[in-house]
């Protein structure tokens, strides 16, 4: 096939994958948005094998079936709740095949380069050896392998910016000596090694932002490759999944109260002092209450915000989270759903349960549509949620989650939590709303809770 007809196919393939972003913007649309996008992948995998001079077929077909068994092993086995992992890993994989890629041109070419070809494979190398172990580090926190606070040391920053010099002092080095491959290992392992630095000092409640921006960094690498290799699809691919990810950071800082240049430079995660650290717990005392009272409270709400976090994920809870919703919109209380721009482990998090349990679209309201409405809410149900409604974002400035917006949850006359013990959420910090006079704590998994709830509700 001749290059332009190839190029045609890329074309039509980035406009599928465009189309498909679009239509994942919406759960309604969002499965069609994903049949495109496979289609438009596998469209551009399918007309790069007809690349004329490509060799290697048997090496292809192999590491295609590879692929493919463990992408589709994993999308089939992998559960709701380990979503978020997963996705760690796959950014991980992006930056690895890109560094990989760039690692074995510069076999290829030899001493060959030009500058802009040099300049590209350096930077495909770079960011993805770094989006590679960033996105390790990012699983192990998310995994619960490594401590989710943040992991500092003295001269931290000082330490991260000498390792970014000399790996820039070593790409200088490698433009006058192009060949040598001392130099371009180097560059590898002091990419991959900032990749680990830069993400340990990130704290619990920030690693939303972090994991948008290695996805980021995942299409930056792509998109280098992509002009390295001279290949428009990548180029194309690795923009789109670099421009979202960059757009989704934004976001995601806007959502933490944090500024994107603030995250770029990793200047904070760092250890606070905070009334945590000092062995003084919340003030006020913790009232445990039977599921009885519980159910009383609910049935006799006139109106209820819902507030779901990563319990109710853990718990599997959203279709027993609903059937509550139905059964008390159908005893005349008005209900809605609050949803925290940062709930559970995964952009997006608790609209795609809720959306599976089909909880009608117009039930849910982010954190600035009904911030101001809880003042006038009777009761609060928070369902496994923790760090998104700790007031100590508003009023303790030495938490490390301090000036995160978060739901104000305890202005409504009633709040109850539901969740198994006093454990902290993601941040690793206590919570004084379970310590407040109006917080009632119905202890036990979300959702056989809520089963038992519904159950003693209609009785
Ligand atoms: P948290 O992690 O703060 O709290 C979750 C709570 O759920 C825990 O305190 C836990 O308490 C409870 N829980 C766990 N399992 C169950 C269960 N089976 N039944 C009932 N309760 C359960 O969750 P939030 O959603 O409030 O906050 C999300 C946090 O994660 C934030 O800090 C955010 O920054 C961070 N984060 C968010 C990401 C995103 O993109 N959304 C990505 C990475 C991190 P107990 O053990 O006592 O039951």
């Amino acid at each position: 096939m001749s290059i332009n007809s190839i190029n045609l196919i890329y074309l039509a393939s980035a406009t599928l994958f465009m189309l498909g972003i679009k239509y994942l913007s919406s759960p309604s649309t969002a499965k069609r948005g994903n049949f495109l996008s496979m289609i438009g992948m596998g469209a551009a995998i399918g007309i790069t094998l007809t690349t004329p001079g490509l060799h290697g077929f048997t090496l292809i077909t192999i590491g295609i079936i590879i692929g493919t068994v463990i992408g589709g092993y994993a999308a089939i086995k992998v559960k709701m709740t380990s979503m978020p992992e997963m996705v760690a890993l796959f950014n991980g994989c992006g930056g690895a095949a890109s560094a990989l890629v760039a690692m074995a041109e510069f076999r290829v070419l030899g001493t060959e380069f030009d500058s802009f070809t040099l300049i590209t494979l350096l930077l495909s190398m770079i960011i993805g050896g770094l989006t590679f172990t960033g996105s390790l580090m990012a699983y192990a926190k998310l995994q619960g392998l490594i401590s989710t606070r943040p992991i500092t040391y003295p001269g931290q920053q000082l330490i991260n910016g000498a390792i970014l010099l000399a790996t820039l002092a070593l790409a200088v080095l490698l433009f006058q000596d192009p060949g040598n491959m001392l130099v371009f290992s180097g560059i590898l392992i002091l990419s991959l090694l900032l990749g680990v630095l830069a993400v340990i000092p990130i704290g619990g409640a920030d690693m939303p932002v972090i994991i948008c921006l290695l996805n980021s960094y995942s299409g930056l690498a792509v998109s280098m490759t992509g002009f390295a290799l001279n290949n428009n699809a990548l180029i194309i691919t690795g923009s789109l999944v670099g421009a979202s990810g960059i757009f989704l950071t934004k976001i995601m800082c806007d959502a933490m109260n944090r500024s994107l240049a603030n995250v770029l430079f990793s200047a904070f995660g760092q250890v606070v002092e905070s009334a945590d650290d000092t062995g003084e717990g919340p003030a006020g005392t913790m009232k445990g209450f039977e599921l009885e009272d519980v159910a009383t409270i609910l049935a006799n709400a006139g109106t209820l915000i819902i507030v779901p976090g990563y319990g109710m994920a853990a718990a599997q809870a959203q279709h027993a989270t609903r059937d509550l919703g139905d059964y008390l919109g159908e005893q005349g209380v008005e209900v809605r759903y609050a949803i925290h721009p940062v709930a559970g482990r995964m952009p997006g998090h608790m609209n795609v349960l809720l959306a599976e349990a089909d909880v009608p679209y117009d039930q849910l309201f982010a954190l600035e549509d009904i911030n101001d409405d809880f003042a006038s809410t009777d009761v609060v149900l928070v369902i496994g949620a923790n760090d998104v409604v700790n007031p100590a974002a508003k009023d303790n400035p030495s938490s490390p989650i301090y000036g995160m917006p978060v739901l104000d949850v305890e202005k409504a006359t009633t709040v109850i939590v539901l969740k198994r013990s006093m454990s902290v959420g993601f941040a690793g910090i206590d919570n004084e709303l379970f310590y407040k006079d109006n917080t009632m704590m119905l202890f036990g998994d979300a959702k056989s809770s809520l089963q038992k709830l519904v159950a003693a509700m209609k009785q």
